[in-house]
């Protein structure tokens, strides 16, 4: 996959369309289900870093894009009350 419009990423997501294939969620919460699911975090999306921890690595950076994809990952392995601040910071940019 490719992401390298930040522009194009940001409305997908906000629209709740899949970056990497052509699904299209009506909630949040099924949005995530299938991104998580169907495109593992293996190696970073964007740069293609390859660690033991793909998620902290998404978490850490201070791009855009990192930061979008870090709403959609992060969100799966966190309950409601223990996700980071910023995890909640970018989730409400994005889907209100
Ligand atoms: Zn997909
Ligand atoms: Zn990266």
């Amino acid at each position: 996959m490719d992401i390298v419009d930040i522009k194009t990423l940001e409305k997908k997501v906000r629209n709740l369309e899949c970056p990497f294939c052509s699904y299209k969620a009506k909630f949040v919460s099924h949005y995530i289900k299938h991104v998580v699911n169907r495109h593992p975090l293996d190696k970073c999306p964007v740069c293609g870093y390859k660690g033991i921890n793909v998620l902290i690595h998404l978490s850490r950076q201070k791009d855009r894009v990192h930061k979008i994809l870090y709403a959609i990952y992060g969100s799966s392995t966190k309950r409601r009350h223990q996700r980071p601040r910023k995890l909640m910071k970018i989730r409400s940019e994005l889907w209100g």
